[in-house]
């Protein structure tokens, strides 16, 4: 049971992290809020992210509130581990997204996380708001398959790059292209 209460803890962030950023960081209503600052500003830089002090404070915050409703609803071992399971998936999202801007995939998953992610960055922000599974992208119909990625000269990822040619690398020549090659 106490890994049936993680889990759920894990599919409920995954959830909160396709709302958070498709309201909080898109819709120009949310726009002027804390979240919707830092965002806009990650979109327009790239290697933006918002501190970590922030976002320490925020998740601690957020398991002293959940942890209430949560052992309440159900035992405490149970509504911790509920709690757990969704902040300690929430800290995976925050690696997860930032290796997608910092590093080159391993594997599929850091193939397919990467396509999907900047698709959303460089093609159409309206679409793949989830950042560690396509889940809720696929339930609210926001899910868009990445062919070609036009990635902005300046906005290119280290990885990305190669050095020698200042174009994309080989090994990623396939999804992504420059919007603006060299010449
Ligand atoms: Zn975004
Ligand atoms: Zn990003």
């Amino acid at each position: 049971m106490i890994a049936v209460a993680a889990l759920l803890g894990v599919l409920t962030w995954t959830l909160l992290e396709y709302l958070i950023h498709r309201w909080m960081g898109h819709d120009r209503r949310y726009r002027k809020t804390p979240f919707g600052v830092e965002h806009v500003r990650h979109h327009i830089e790239g290697d933006y992210f918002a501190p970590t002090w922030k976002k320490l404070i925020i998740a601690a915050v957020a398991i002293a509130i959940l942890c209430v409703p949560a052992t309440a609803i159900a035992s405490t071992t149970l509504g911790v581990a509920y709690v757990l399971g969704l902040i300690g998936f929430y800290g995976v999202y925050e690696v997860i997204h930032r290796l997608d801007h910092t590093r080159p995939g391993i594997g599929p998953y850091g193939r397919w996380s990467r396509r999907h992610h900047f698709h959303h960055h460089f093609v159409d922000a309206r679409v793949n708001h989830g950042v560690t599974s396509p889940i809720w992208d696929l339930v609210f119909g926001t899910y868009v398959k990445p062919t070609i990625i036009k990635v902005p000269p300046k906005l290119c990822m280290p990885w990305l790059k190669d050095p020698a040619t200042g174009g994309i690398r080989e090994a990623h020549a396939d999804t992504f292209v420059l919007a603006d090659p060299p010449r």
